[in-house]
């Protein structure tokens, strides 16, 4: 053979090679990559499917066999019922919106990040005025998104318990009350305050000398003719124990603490006696809220239990004597992207 061919079978021979190594490389690559782009697809199908289970899961146990359970889809909201409280999706947080007759009152305004949503959803309600705002306590996840409703929205009467924060959260509600003119009151214990046609009396309110931030929370039951409603922040079972010998059989429960188990001890629930509790909390949360052991025992007791994060805003509708619920969404958490 000639040198010069051999040469160049030489040069052919090691390009093959370049180019088998080039392939190889791109093809590793390229399956890792692919690989990558097939989990993050898998995984992404999978936890919407599992989402899309835990729901129908959730809706068929109030459909199934069991017609005594009023709970209805609905995709907007009327103000036309006389006695109607909203337990808004706000995620890992508590608002409730409440009417009575003509009268507005809002207890909690979830977080910061949830301001402006209430606001708008107010907004779309055709609401202008609260005859009273209640912020439980001073925990971001309760007056977050109390600045922006004080800044658009007339208050008649501003509460929240004598116990206050260092927290900037804490602080723009002062400076957003400040701005408007409004002097927050502290509730009394027992006082009973007129909202429509309804009653509304306060159970238990906490003070600076409580340890934890949770015990101040502002105890509320609202009474209609028939149907009452027990609101008791993030309250711990701490206090639950003092308040038990009061008034607070009710027909609904606005589970304490978004379900967690340091609330809803078995003595409360029992005094409470809830036909129906319902639970605010956010999408698979990193505290486990609602823990199993409280859901089990509302159960037990015989209550239907309505989450927030499963079925998004929860409204109770009634005119004293009957109760009905829906669920609908009203896009009031501000922080929903995050979490998925
Ligand atoms: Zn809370």
């Amino acid at each position: 053979m000639k040198k010069k061919t051999k040469k160049k079978i030489k040069r052919f021979i090691l390009l093959l090679v370049f180019f088998a190594v080039v392939f190889f490389f791109s093809f590793f690559f390229d399956k890792n990559l692919f690989n990558n782009l097939k989990d993050t697809v898998v995984k992404e199908v999978n936890s919407v499917k599992e989402e899309v289970k835990s729901k129908v899961k959730e809706i068929e146990k109030y459909t199934k066999g069991k017609e005594e359970v009023p709970l209805t889809e609905a995709d907007k909201i009327e103000l036309t019922n006389d006695l109607m409280v909203f337990f808004l999706d706000v995620g890992q947080a508590d608002s409730i919106l409440i009417k009575s007759q003509d009268e507005y009152m809002l207890i909690d305004a979830g977080n910061n990040a949830d301001g402006k949503k209430l606001v708008s959803y107010f907004n779309s309600l055709g609401i202008t005025k609260f005859k009273y705002v209640f912020g439980t306590h001073a925990h971001e996840d309760h007056i977050g998104g109390l600045d922006d409703v004080i800044k658009n929205f007339k208050i008649d009467k501003f509460y929240m318990p004598d116990a206050p924060s260092t927290t900037t959260t804490y602080v723009e509600v002062l400076n957003a009350l400040e701005k408007k003119n409004i002097k927050y009151s502290i509730p009394k214990i027992g006082s009973k305050l007129t909202f429509g046609d309804s009653n509304l009396e306060v159970i238990y309110v906490g003070d600076d000398n409580r340890e934890d931030l949770n015990d101040t929370s502002i105890v509320l039951k609202l009474t209609y003719k028939n149907i009452s409603f027990l609101f008791t922040g993030d309250l711990t079972s701490n206090v639950e124990r003092e308040i038990v010998s009061k008034n607070i059989k009710s027909t609904v429960l606005k589970v304490g603490h978004h379900g967690s188990k340091y609330s809803s001890s078995a003595v409360f629930l029992n005094q409470v006696d809830p036909k129906y509790a319902v639970i605010s909390c956010g999408k698979n949360n990193e505290y486990g809220h609602p823990h199993s052991v409280v859901v089990n025992k509302l159960e037990k007791l015989g209550a239907t239990v309505f989450r927030t994060d499963l079925l998004g805003t929860v409204v109770a509708l009634s005119d004293g004597d009957k109760i009905e619920f829906k669920y609908v969404n009203t896009d009031t958490d501000g922080d929903s992207n995050e979490k998925i």
